[in-house]
């Protein structure tokens, strides 16, 4: 068995921890701060909204205490503005894995509670902030050392992957809080006038940017939303870089809200942040881009990327903590193929390309796609999914399984055949 080292104690990290002591081996985690102050004194990392498969990974590990008691949202629905004032705004509605309940569960809770047990589960929790000299020390004494440490400077360590990073300047200026009702309405009535399920609810704006609403569990409040606002640089909707709290940051957004989406005004005077919760609230931005395989450290150990740290994702589709929980249980089944060998450049290099072909490269298209104006291929899916239940819950499939919906999305001939397969291909053509 392997004596492991994971820098960093966000969700990948953890995941891979608890995966890792699944299959018997030595794994030490290092934090930056403890269960309490996670939980009491940081902020989430992002809305971290899961869908039901990335839930799954923590139940096969024994980490899922909570999304029996989720309120969970089942599909998307999206109103979708060619412009900012569209009088017709274009509503795909669809199930999302087919109908099977994801949530944006509270990350600070996850991670305070899987911390807390880490140690009964044999691990070890090294509370420390681990500096690169120190880093390069846990690197040599280790036999894998894997750094989860999010967008953490220390991430400076591996090299970007300049083929695999497609931007340069962050996509988005991003803003996100955690609000409740004001009423004492159940937050879920918000969107019951809109369809048969709860929805993670899209507002796309092709100019401006767009907004999201995600179902949430929050750590004292319970059922509540997290709103998330991707604002294009310069745009109508990049109001946020005053904001000085959460409940600033959401009477920004209230405004937005009212102001492009009347048809949701009926609802946004109940909105209010949780106030109890000065942390629930993040503004700023980044650029989104991939790492390499492996950096190399002075004393000549080997550090590899997991998470955040290897891919960090604009939060456009919701994919980099999908991605935490997907590429940390795959980290760890690799760790223990190779247990007994040697985890050397070659191995890594290894590693990290089955990461980037199951899972990457796909999240990273799907999302590159939404952030950039749409192709003609892309534009032939969204219309099939407006005018087909099928197509739409096909499209929506595809957040959680890029691989199954990227192709059409990127290659006219693809989404042609998309259209053609649910029926309405008569009906796109005559959208133009
Ligand atoms: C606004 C916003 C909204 C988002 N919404 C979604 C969404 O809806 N769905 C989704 O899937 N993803 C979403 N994301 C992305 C998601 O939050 C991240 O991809 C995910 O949290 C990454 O997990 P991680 O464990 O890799 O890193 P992190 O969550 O960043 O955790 C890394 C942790 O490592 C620790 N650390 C850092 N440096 C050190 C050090 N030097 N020494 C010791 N410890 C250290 C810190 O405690 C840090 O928090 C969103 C992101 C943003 C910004």
């Amino acid at each position: 068995m392997a004596n492991v080292s994971v820098i960093g104690s966000g969700p990948a990290g953890c995941i891979l921890a608890y995966a890792l002591l699944g299959d018997g081996h030595d794994v030490t985690v290092y934090s930056d701060r403890t269960p309490a102050q996670w939980l009491n004194d940081s902020k989430p990392t992002g809305s971290n909204y899961l869908w039901a498969s990335s839930i799954d990974i923590e139940r096969e590990l024994g980490m899922d205490h909570w999304s029996t008691n989720m309120m969970g949202g089942y599909g998307v629905l999206m109103d979708r503005s060619r412009f900012v004032g569209d009088p017709n705004p274009q509503v795909i509605q669809g199930l999302t894995e087919y109908g099977r309940r994801g949530c944006g569960i509270d990350m600070r809770m996850r991670v305070s509670r899987w911390l807390s047990d880490l140690e009964s589960r044999g691990g070890r929790l090294v509370l420390e902030t681990v500096t690169p000299a120190r880093a390069d020390r846990i690197a040599f004494d280790s036999d894998v050392t894997v750094l989860a440490a999010g967008k953490a400077d220390l991430g400076r360590l591996i090299p970007r992957n300049e083929e695999r990073s497609v931007f340069t300047k962050p996509q988005r200026h991003l803003a996100m809080g955690v609000v409740r009702s004001k009423s004492g309405r159940h937050v879920s009535e918000w969107f019951a006038d809109r369809g048969e399920f709860l929805p993670q609810k899209f507002n796309f704006y092709a100019d401006a940017g767009e907004f999201f609403w995600g179902p949430w569990m929050h750590k004292t409040a319970g059922d509540t939303f997290a709103w998330l606002l991707e604002a294009r640089p310069g745009g109508v909707f990049d109001r946020f870089g005053d904001a000085q709290d959460g409940m600033e940051a959401t009477e920004i957004f209230k405004e937005i809200s009212r102001e492009f989406a009347p048809w949701e005004r009926h609802f946004i005077d109940d909105v209010e942040y949780v106030e109890e919760d000065p942390n629930g609230w993040l503004a700023g931005r980044f650029v989104p881009g991939v790492r390499r395989a492996f950096g190399r450290l002075p004393s000549g150990g080997l550090i590899m990327p997991v998470g955040d740290t290897a891919i960090t994702f604009d939060p456009i589709c919701g994919q980099g903590g999908n991605f935490a929980n997907r590429s940390g249980k795959f980290l760890a089944e690799q760790i223990t193929l190779n247990a007994g060998k040697s985890f050397d450049e070659e191995w890594m290099i290894k590693v990290n390309d089955l990461i980037w072909s199951f899972y990457g490269r796909n999240q990273c298209e799907y999302n590159n796609i939404f952030l950039q104006p749409l192709e003609r291929a892309a534009q032939i899916v969204m219309e099939s999914a407006l005018h087909s239940s099928s197509a739409a819950d096909e499209l929506y499939y595809g957040l959680p399984h890029p691989e199954s919906i990227v192709p059409a999305l990127k290659d006219e001939r693809a989404a042609r055949a998309f259209a053609e397969r649910h029926g309405v291909s008569g009906l796109v053509a005559a959208a133009g």
